[in-house]
């Protein structure tokens, strides 16, 4: 069966930051990078995972997620472009540690690659124009 990927965030209220959940996912043949964590004792805690799986284990382990109390986001989109803003000044690209903000070499305009993007927020900061948010405030 083909793998899929998906980027997802996970909001942990402060009674689950110290259990081994998301460790879990391995019993529905999934993988997961961690691509950014926020947790502190005592504190809600926030998890952005690269997932890998089929699709049906995918679910599974989100179902999992929800039925523990984690509040689950999937980011079909992780940084919202305002394009009208955009001065395809190329600053963001020299930030982007992925490869995933380029600059086309024919029309100088600016190209998103969302499978390429790890979240990390560097493009958000780094541009002059506020024309990069993130897709969720609460990851950046
Ligand atoms: S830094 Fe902002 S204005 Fe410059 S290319 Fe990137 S998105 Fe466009
Ligand atoms: S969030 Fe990070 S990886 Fe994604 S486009 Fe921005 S700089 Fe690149």
């Amino acid at each position: 069966m083909e793998e899929t990927h998906e980027k997802v965030g996970l909001e942990f209220p402060p009674e689950k930051t110290d259990k081994p959940i998301v460790t879990n996912l391995v019993k529905f043949n999934l993988t997961f990078n961690i691509l950014k964590a926020y947790v502190s004792p005592g504190k809600t805690g926030y998890i952005i995972l690269e997932l890998a799986g089929t699709d049906a284990n995918i679910k599974k382990g989100l179902d999992y997620l929800e039925n523990e109390g984690i509040i689950v986001k999937i980011y079909t989109d992780s940084v919202i472009r305002y394009e009208e803003k955009c001065m395809h000044c190329g600053a963001c690209t020299s930030v982007c540690p992925s490869g995933a903000l380029t600059m086309n070499r024919d029309t100088w305009e600016l190209e998103f690659n969302m499978d390429k993007c790890l979240l990390c927020g560097h493009c958000v900061r780094a541009c002059p124009a506020r024309a990069i948010k993130s897709f969720d405030d609460t990851i950046f």
